[in-house]
């Protein structure tokens, strides 16, 4: 029995929705019918799709895209009229914060032989999935109405359906009451992590699946098997920190380890595949890759706790405890990329759909 909307909302989802058992591919078709697609999403995963350069030339000889709302445009009518599992591949990306974003998750599961979660927002709920640090109410009122830069001196927030013209209304999807991963609301075949995935990652991955050379369904693509930490060239020489500091107060060395300059870098808990990609530029790993090893959805906070706790200058427990407090934003720094999976309580308010707004 649901408990919330949102359960309720999966469950019926779930009860006509059946995942690919394993993804086939020994038919194809004259070309791999592809699909990309943004839930809740900034859209620099469809801008990460290009930079695989100049094999997108290879690519479209060998693959159409079928549906793709940032660069084609084709109708919600058109997919749902389309052949369940007519689409070879399905790339989505973005987390699920809408009605509409849990629907078009279930129809193109429905669509596709291999689903694949791409990108970090689909993967584990991403930059989106911060919303959950905060109810429905709270998010609307900071958006809407208290941030610095807004000027809404009538307190109008967004309505489920507005009056554009006579006869013409405009609908807002309503919000789910907190932010999900894809994996949560339909079965993955799939996980290609990042912000966004690497242009180097994403062309193996493609490749692999042109050469019909995938896992099994369940793995993690497009990533390393060891950490950030393994692939940073700055040097690792133990030192010991006194205090936690935020990127813009150091000036980096350019040589040391950043968590031994008193930043925090998740490199040594972050699964490798971007070759170090912000600590090579002097600011620390976020995260993005999500917690390395062979899960794909581990707690890289979880992880990183213990790796923090071994930083601070040898000192009683409650002087290492402080070091520790003192880091700032726990929450948006461990769990950037993944709140939305992670173990912290959520913030849970109503689902939209039963209030005022959408
Ligand atoms: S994973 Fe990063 S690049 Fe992709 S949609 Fe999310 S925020 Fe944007
Ligand atoms: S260094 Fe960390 S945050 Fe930067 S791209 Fe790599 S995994 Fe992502």
């Amino acid at each position: 029995m649901a408990d919330t909307p949102l359960e309720s909302d999966l469950e019926s989802l779930h009860a006509g929705d059946t995942a690919a058992d394993a993804p086939d591919l020994s038919s194809p078709a004259a070309k791999l019918k592809v699909a990309m697609y943004w839930a809740a999403s900034c859209g620099g995963c469809e801008i990460s799709f290009l930079e695989i350069h100049h094999h997108l030339a290879a690519f479209s000889d060998a693959a159409e895209l079928v549906f793709c709302p940032c660069l084609v445009d084709t109708k919600y009518s058109d997919l749902e009229a389309t052949d369940d599992r007519a689409i070879d591949l399905c790339l989505f990306n973005g987390a699920i914060r809408t009605q509409e974003n849990l629907r078009m998750a279930a129809l193109l599961r429905r669509k596709s032989k291999i689903l694949v979660a791409y990108g970090a927002c689909a993967s584990s709920g991403g930059i989106p999935g911060l919303a959950n640090t905060s109810t429905l109410d709270e998010l609307m009122e900071r958006v809407y109405l208290t941030t610095p830069s807004t000027d809404n001196s009538e307190g109008v927030l967004p309505r489920p359906s507005t009056e554009i013209a006579p006869g013409v209304e405009l609908q807002l999807p309503p919000l789910l009451p907190t932010v999900r991963s894809l994996h949560k609301v339909v079965e993955v075949d799939y996980t290609l992590p990042g912000c966004p995935p690497e242009g180097k990652q994403v062309w193996m991955v493609l490749q692999a699946v042109l050469a019909g050379d995938l896992p099994p369904p369940g793995s993690l693509i497009g990533a390393g098997r060891s950490t950030v930490c393994d692939e940073c060239a700055l040097e690792k020489r133990d030192r010991r920190v006194s205090r936690f500091r935020r990127p813009q107060e150091v000036v980096p060395d350019g040589e040391t380890c950043l968590l031994e300059q008193g930043v925090v870098c998740l490199g040594p808990a972050t699964r490798s595949g971007c070759e170090a990609r912000c600590p090579g530029v002097n600011m620390p790993c976020r995260g993005c890759y999500g917690a390395a090893g062979a899960d794909p959805c581990g707690d890289l906070g979880l992880k990183m706790v213990g790796v923090l706790g071994s930083l601070p200058e040898p000192g009683d427990e409650q002087e290492i405890q402080s070091v520790v407090d003192a880091i700032p934003d726990p929450v948006g720094t461990l769990e950037r990329f993944a709140l939305a999976d992670s173990r912290l309580p959520q913030a849970v308010g109503p689902s939209s759909s039963e209030g005022e707004r959408p």
